[in-house]
């Protein structure tokens, strides 16, 4: 799905051969020179619960002409590379992502030299068999679908692949601001192009960074829920729930909640203080008159 089905039709024009030696140090042949399109990503959300937006796919088409991609997953193409020449954003108007945008992928178009090396390689992207690349990329930008905060400088509790009053949530991978390599791997994050990104510094050390961070940030929120559950039990048990109260609890962080439970447990089982009593008082009349 990935290496587009049509490699072998792929014609070196003229056209073609002239965008490929603007990168190659001397003139190459067209017999000495092996083209194939391949798709680095699209706009359908990912298994990381991640998307690229049609602006980033834009800006990662003129970014990534002239990277190297690397065939190391594969003893057979260690240490073989590809050039990328061209890349177009391509729209497929009979198609739209799971979230109804019209789906869009970035193809591109890469070369390799002919050698000997390369022949048995050359020969599996022709037979279809190599087709899960991977990308590493920078974004200065990540965006929250359910509430458009930009995750990376202001998280929100929202958990990717989770719905919220019928909003799925999902991360909008904006303002690419440069585009590393692209390599061949065996599983993909993508689930059409078949695409892993990485973002900035050690590609494999920050997948973990950021499995971890999401499992914090994961159990936060059960901690968060949990904590405001007990608080406006306590609250409500006091006397002194409102309607807008839950809204106030739940934007206060899990410190203040800690702090607010042991003071409302403190305030109850300190035997009948009167200003609990004068609460309770006033809460009942405020429901008898309702
Ligand atoms: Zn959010």
């Amino acid at each position: 799905m990935n290496i587009n089905e049509s490699t072998k039709g792929f014609e070196l024009t003229d056209e073609v051969m002239e965008k490929i030696s603007r990168f190659s140090r001397k003139p190459l042949s067209k017999d000495k020179v092996y083209a194939f399109p391949v798709t680095l990503c699209d706009n359908e959300i990912d298994r990381d619960g991640e998307r690229f937006s049609k602006g980033s796919i834009e800006k990662l088409a003129s970014l990534f002409v002239g990277r190297t991609g690397i065939f190391d997953h594969d003893p057979k193409g260690r240490n073989q590379t590809a050039r990328i020449f061209d890349c177009k954003v391509e729209t497929d108007e009979g198609r739209l992502t799971s979230y109804g945008e019209k789906y869009i992928s970035l193809t591109a178009y890469a070369y390799m030299v002919r050698t000997q090396a390369n022949e048995a390689l050359i020969e599996e992207i022709d037979a279809g068999i190599k087709k899960e690349v991977s990308i590493s990329c920078s974004v200065a930008k990540k965006t929250c679908s359910v509430c458009g905060r930009d995750i990376y400088k202001d998280p929100c509790s929202h958990i990717k692949g989770r719905s919220y009053s019928g909003v799925k949530c999902y991360v909008t991978l904006e303002e690419p601001t440069d585009a590393y390599e692209w390599s061949f791997v065996a599983v993909p994050a993508q689930v059409n192009a078949g695409v892993k990104k990485t973002f900035g510094g050690e590609p494999e050390q920050k997948a973990a960074t950021d499995a971890y961070l999401e499992k914090i940030k994961s159990d936060y929120y059960l901690l968060h829920s949990a904590f405001c559950k007990r608080v406006e039990a306590l609250l409500e048990y006091s006397g002194i729930m409102r309607s807008f109260i839950p809204d106030i609890v739940r934007q206060m962080p899990v410190k203040e909640l800690i702090d607010m439970e042991r003071f409302l447990k403190k305030e109850l089982t300190t035997c009948e203080r009167p200003q609990t009593e004068a609460l309770r008082a006033k809460n009942e009349s405020y429901k008898t008159k309702n």
